[in-house]
C-alpha cells in the first residue's frame, strides 16, 4: 500500500467518468481524510472527500459500496450525499465529490456542548421534525443508520434545517457495528452483541438522537455512569447490559450528575407530560432490556407536531413554553400557573393524540388541515384572543365548514375568524374535523 499524499492546489483529479476536477482549496480535515474544494471545467464547484490510505481495510469493497449508494441516489435534500467517485487505481487514494457545505449550519456536537443555541424553541422542534423526516426517508430507501454519531448532523440554529453528512458511513448490514465510541447511539441489544441492527434497533437510535437534541444530554449517562475512563467494559455496561434512563420513574440512581449534566434537568422541566411519557417509554427497562414499546418514526412525527403546536408564550413573563392542552402548566421561568381554556381535538394519528391548546398565538399547520399531510412548516391557522373569547383565523387556502353546538353550519373562508364555542366542530375538509373541547 502506497503512503498517503495530500492533494495540492491546482492539482487535477480524474473522476470515474473521465472528467477532471481541479483542486482549489482545502475545506477541512477529519479522521477519515481531507475535504478539498474542487472546480469542474464548467466552473461548477464541489467538495471532494479524499480518504486517507490505510483508513479503509477493504478499499475495493468500500469503493463499490459508495458506487452503489451513488446509484441509488440521495434519499432527500437533507443528505449531503456522494455524487461522483474519482477513478479507482488499486492501492492509490481515492475520494468522491459532494455538494459544498452551505453556510449557517453548525455541527450537532456544538449544540450538545452548548457552544451553539437555537434561535428559539420553534427552531429546536423543527430540527427534531427534520431529523425524523430525514430518517424516515433513509429507512424507506433501505438503509439503516447504525453508524450514527453526533458528527453526522449539522443544524441551522436559526430555522432548524438539518443536513446529514459523512454518508459514506451509511451501510446496509452491520459491517462496522461494534466500533468503540458509537455505542452511545446503538440499541442495547446491539451493544450486548445479541442482535444485528435492524428497524427495531434503529427506533432506539432515533429516540437517543431526539432526546439529545431536545434535552442536551445522553439519556443513559447519569450519576451512575460517571466513570473515570470509558473503557470497553464500562461502555458495555452503560449502553448494553445495565442501561438506565436518567429520568427513570422507578429508579433514580442514574439521575443527571449536578455538575456534569446540566442541560437535561433544565430542559426536562419544560417538557410537557406527553413528551416525557414518550421518552420514558422509549428508555423504559422493557425497551432497554427487551426491546419492547419503542416508538416508530411516524409516532415521533405526531408527538413532535403536538409539541410544536403547544408552543406559546407565558402571558406573565413572555418566556416560550410548551403548554399542556388539558391541565395546568407551570412556567419554568416565572413559576406562575397557566391553563388553556380548552383544546382542539382531532382524530388520532398512528395512535398518537392530536390536539392544539386554545391559547393566544398557538399555530395550526398544514398537517392539521389534512390527515395525510406531513407539512409541518406551512402555518394554516392561528388562535386569536379577545377579552372573554378565542377565535381561529383561517390562514389556509381552503374554506372550512363549522358546525355550531346547535347544529347550524357556517362556512369560513380564508382570512375569516371563527369564534371557538364549546362543542363546536370545525371541518377542514377531507373528513378531517376538530372538536372544540372545553377544560373544566
Ligand atoms: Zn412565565
Amino acid at each position: 500500500m502506497s503512503e498517503f499524499v495530500p492533494l495540492k492546489k491546482n492539482q487535477r483529479v480524474e473522476l470515474d467518468d473521465g472528467q477532471t476536477v481541479t483542486v482549489t482549496d482545502k475545506l477541512g480535515e477529519g479522521g477519515q481524510g481531507i475535504v478539498y474544494r474542487v472546480r469542474f471545467d464548467s466552473g461548477e464547484e464541489r467538495a471532494l472527500k479524499w480518504f486517507f490510505v490505510g483508513y479503509l481495510k477493504e478499499t475495493r469493497k468500500f469503493y463499490n459500496h459508495l458506487a452503489e449508494n451513488i446509484k441509488v441516489g440521495s434519499p432527500s435534500e437533507a443528505f449531503l450525499w456522494p455524487e461522483q467517485l474519482t477513478k479507482f487505481v488499486d492501492g492509490k487514494p481515492f475520494g468522491y465529490t459532494m455538494k459544498i457545505f452551505p453556510k449557517g449550519y453548525e455541527s450537532f456536537s456544538r449544540f450538545l456542548l452548548a457552544r451553539v443555541h437555537f434561535k428559539d424553541a420553534a427552531a429546536m422542534v423543527n430540527a427534531a421534525l427534520n431529523m425524523v423526516a430525514a430518517f424516515k426517508v433513509l429507512h424507506n430507501k433501505g438503509y439503516n443508520y447504525q453508524d450514527l454519531n453526533d458528527g453526522n448532523f449539522s443544524i441551522n440554529p436559526m430555522n432548524g434545517k438539518v443536513l446529514i453528512c459523512d454518508n459514506d458511513n451509511v451501510v446496509g448490514h452491520g459491517e462496522y457495528s461494534g466500533i468503540l465510541g458509537k455505542a452511545r447511539y446503538m440499541a442495547p441489544e446491539v451493544v450486548r452483541g445479541d442482535k444485528q441492527p435492524d428497524k427495531f434497533t434503529d427506533r432506539f437510535s432515533l429516540a437517543v438522537v431526539l432526546f439529545m437534541l431536545l434535552a442536551g444530554n445522553h439519556p443513559l449517562e447519569g450519576t451512575r455512569t460517571n466513570y473515570p475512563a470509558l473503557t470497553n467494559k464500562y461502555e458495555k455496561k452503560i449502553y448494553g447490559t445495565e442501561p438506565l434512563f436518567i429520568f427513570d420513574e422507578k429508579d433514580s440512581s442514574n439521575a443527571p450528575h449536578p455538575s456534569l449534566h446540566q442541560n437535561a434537568p433544565k430542559m426536562w422541566k419544560y417538557f410537557p407530560s406527553f413528551l416525557k411519557k414518550a421518552f420514558r417509554q422509549s428508555f423504559s427497562q422493557e425497551s432497554l432490556l427487551e426491546g419492547r414499546g419503542r416508538l416508530l418514526e411516524q409516532d415521533w412525527f405526531n408527538i413532535l407536531m403536538r409539541l410544536k403546536s403547544s408552543l406559546v408564550r407565558c402571558p406573565f413573563c413572555g418566556e416560550e413554553i410548551f403548554l399542556e392542552s388539558n391541565k395546568a402548566t407551570t412556567c419554568p421561568n416565572c413559576k406562575k400557573t397557566i391553563k388553556a381554556v380548552g383544546y382542539l381535538k382531532f382524530d388520532k394519528r398512528s395512535n398518537q393524540t392530536v390536539v392544539v391548546p386554545i391559547f393566544k398565538d398557538a399555530v395550526l399547520y398544514d398537517y392539521h388541515m389534512n390527515s395525510s399531510s406531513e407539512d409541518f412548516e406551512t402555518a394554516a391557522a392561528v388562535i386569536l384572543e379577545k377579552p372573554g373569547k378565542f377565535g381561529l383565523k383561517n390562514n389556509s387556502r381552503f374554506n372550512w365548514s363549522v358546525k355550531t353546538p346547535e347544529g347550524k353550519i357556517i362556512s369560513r373562508q380564508p382570512g375569516e375568524v371563527q369564534v371557538l364555542f364549546k362543542d363546536a366542530e370545525i371541518n377542514f375538509g377531507n373528513k378531517n374535523i376538530a372538536q372544540v373541547v372545553a377544560n373544566d
